[in-house]
């Protein structure tokens, strides 16, 4: 596949293709750089819809690696990976393959903010995800190192200043594309910390990305610097869990996948994990060593720091902070320590985890360390995840600085103990820590999902047709990248269930319904026997819904029917079967039992008996979101010209400094723009009536 070989002096780091030695004809249609989560998923979506896909990545056999947590899903990413998977996604296919502790969260709460997640296995979901990757058709994996993106004059219909065309690696040998996706993780200018050390990597045991980091910025991208960091892991049989607060998973393992009925491990094979907290001692350690811990010190410009112990000590002082302690693999030796995320010393790691409870003996097998690194303000990408800058190229994953961590600050007590000596140095590091809120989770979800959305882009860019790109109004991923796009990630970028304003409507049961229908139709990265699986289920849905509006009884007749239930209802008129089912006492199969036709045949699909009953329990609140809905539906039809210089323009008023932030932004739709801090109402309303004298 290699084109030709050039010595690095031929090339320079970015190149226009007025060099007529160059080869033309495009060997791939889409590239994807990089074999971690984003990039796994945008390869085999790219696949999906028909390109022949190129997946470049340091080493083959890191495909699928899991740099940080052994876990996926939680509470709002649980939401995008059933979304993801509606799209024939691979991740929650292979979570179910690869798990060993499976437990829904907020199962307190309605069934529309659980989160599903899961403990998983690394050596497995590494397995698991290369065999997939390596029997994707029309996908090709090559090793090898991009240092350098090949560029070509801009197609004369966009606004782009040039559009990539290629890219040349380490070895000065270059491949040629369509569309070129970047999913290089932590590892631009990627640097590991640990105590004072520090040295160039992408990962511990992994080469950072330089040459790319120096063409992106070259090219005139905003770059920043964002910092996070990953916990030591332990030696399992050093911990004395029994003095420990056991959590045991689900009975039944709920799948992430909608393609299976259960996950390839029972409940009673799982694994547990357990709770302890840490103690002053632990604050104690952190706060007198400050001076030897340089990513705590580390003052970039608007750093991002991840969950590390340090933070949380100084941002939460006089708390017992938990401290999860999860299995790594059925077969494997190591505990990951979730919630001690550190970059003290080596020697000093262990003697801050033996203070531990349950951790007396742990011995530390490979330290906790932080990587500093390179992303890019995402608000320079459009919501199909291209970049403003470059035609036909597209950013996806934690490049565009997201992250999978959860907010940890309801996972702390506060403690009874007397308040720790604050130092200037410590009030210096909590000035600094200030604005960043103590995190802890899960990883991996918001990267997948940009994956799949980058890789149905690129290639649907080859083929000419129109962008997929996901409404808030549709799912968790429209509001992610909407959020991303629109507000960049000046501030920590996770996913919650709050920032979704439809959540009602847009729940884990029902990602099916709205994505897998439009995935098949209008991007064609979904396989034709998930669709008819989805068609069959969104029929079965409505008719079920509508024979359920059509059974009335009153309420007396209902009660010897099931006389479990107590019905309230002043006054007496007939009830519909479908409220009887929002009754938490009353399930498909009761009310089966007592209406047995025409309602028997529901219940024979366990997933569709669930699913109405879903249905019912938000019937009423859906009713009215759908006007709200229509509301947002309007503001997103109305298109911006994309072509529109928002610094020059005077048929519009507006003010310097929204011009400046349309013009970094440069949202696509009234709705958009309407979400970007600081663009006024008034300024909505000049530019809505721009929109309509321009139309
Ligand atoms: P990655 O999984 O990092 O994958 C990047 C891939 O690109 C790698 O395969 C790499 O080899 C390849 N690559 C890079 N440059 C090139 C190149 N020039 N040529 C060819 N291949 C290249 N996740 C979070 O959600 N939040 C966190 O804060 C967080 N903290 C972490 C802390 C540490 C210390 C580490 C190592 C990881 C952390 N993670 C965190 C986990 C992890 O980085 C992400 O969850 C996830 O892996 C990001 O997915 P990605 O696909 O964007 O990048």
């Amino acid at each position: 596949w290699v084109a030709a070989s050039f010595t690095k002096q031929q090339f320079p780091l970015v190149r226009l293709s007025s060099d007529s030695a160059a080869p033309r004809t495009p060997h791939f249609d889409v590239i994807v750089i990089g074999g971690g989560h984003a990039g796994t998923e945008a390869a085999t979506a790219a696949a999906r819809c028909g390109s022949r896909t190129l997946l470049l990545t340091h080493r083959v056999d890191t495909i699928g690696q899991m740099s940080c947590n052994p876990s996926f899903g939680g509470i709002g990413k649980g939401h995008l990976m059933r979304e993801v998977d509606a799209l024939d996604g691979l991740c929650s296919r292979i979570c179910d393959q690869s798990g060993v502790h499976y437990k829904v969260l907020n199962r307190r709460k309605g069934p529309a903010v659980w989160g599903l997640r899961a403990q998983i296995d690394r050596k497995l979901y590494k397995q698991n995800m290369q065999k997939e990757i390596l029997n994707t058709p029309l996908l090709t994996v090559q090793e090898g190192a991009v240092e350098d993106l090949i560029l070509t004059e801009p197609e004369p219909e966009h606004t782009g200043k040039c559009r990539v065309s290629g890219v040349v690696l380490v070895d000065g040998s270059t491949v040629y594309a369509e569309s070129v996706i970047l999913t290089t993780g932590t590892f631009l200018r990627g640097m590991i910390v640990i105590g004072l050390e520090m040295h160039p990597a992408g990962r511990l045991g992994d080469q950072p990305s330089i040459g790319l980091a120096q063409t992106l910025e070259k090219l005139g991208f905003v770059v920043g610097r964002l910092k996070t960091g990953t916990p030591p892991r332990i030696a399992k049989d050093s911990i004395n869990f029994s003095i420990l607060n056991k959590q045991t998973p689900d009975n039944p393992s709920v799948p992430f996948s909608f393609t299976n009925e259960t996950v390839w491990i029972k409940p009673e094979d799982q694994l547990p994990c357990y709770l302890t907290y840490t103690n002053p001692r632990v604050d104690e350690i952190v706060l007198n060593n400050l001076h030897l811990n340089s990513h705590v010190k580390e003052t970039t410009r608007g750093p991002r720091y991840c969950p590390s112990i340090e933070s949380k000590v100084l941002r939460f002082p006089n708390r017992l902070h938990q401290v999860w302690l999860e299995p790594e693999g059925m077969d494997s030796d190591l505990i990951y320590p979730q919630g001690l995320s550190m970059t003290l010393p080596t020697e000093l790691q262990e003697k801050m985890i033996t203070c531990i409870r349950g951790l007396e003996k742990a011995k530390v097998i490979q330290p906790g360390y932080g990587v500093q690194y390179d992303y890019l303000d995402p608000r320079q990408i459009t919501p199909s995840l291209e970049t403003h800058l470059v035609q036909r190229l597209f950013f996806a994953g934690q490049i565009n600085g997201t992250t999978g961590y959860e907010e940890a600050a309801a996972q702390t007590e506060s403690c009874p103990v007397a308040r720790l000596e604050c130092s200037d140095m410590i009030s210096q590091v909590q000035a600094i820590l200030l604005p960043q809120p103590s995190v802890a989770g899960t990883a991996g979800m918001h990267h997948n999902t940009q994956g799949v959305i980058a890789g149905i882009n690129a290639s649907l860019r080859v083929s000419r047709k129109p962008p997929f790109v996901v409404s808030r109004t549709e799912g968790y991923i429209g509001v992610l990248i909407d959020d991303l796009t629109t507000l960049g990630t000046s501030e920590p970028y996770r996913m919650f269930t709050s920032r979704v304003e439809f959540r009602l409507s847009l729940r884990p049961d029902n990602a099916d319904i709205r994505l897998t229908l439009r995935g098949y139709k209008d991007a064609g990265c979904v396989s034709q026997q998930r669709y008819e699986r989805a068609c069959w289920m969104k029929s079965s849905l409505e008719e079920g819904i509508s024979v359920l509006k059509s059974i009335e009884f009153s309420s007396s007749k209902w009660k010897n029917l099931i006389p479990e239930v107590s019905i309230s209802t002043s006054r007496s008129l007939p009830v519909r079967a479908l409220d009887v089912l929002k009754y938490e006492e009353v399930d498909m199969d009761s009310l089966a039992k007592a209406v047995p036709e025409p309602l028997k045949k529901y219940t024979k699909c366990r997933e569709l008996a669930e699913r109405l009953k879903i249905e019912a329990t938000y019937e009423s609140v859906l009713f009215h979101q759908l006007q709200e809905i229509k509301g947002v539906q309007q503001d997103e039809a109305l298109q911006l010209p994309k072509d529109i210089d928002y610094l020059t323009i005077r048929d519009v008023s507006l003010s310097h400094e929204v011009r400046e932030k349309l013009h970094f932004s440069r949202p696509q739709t009234i709705g958009a723009a309407s979400r970007i801090p600081g663009v006024t109402p008034a300024a909505i309303i000049n530019l809505l009536r721009f929109v309509k004298t321009t139309q």
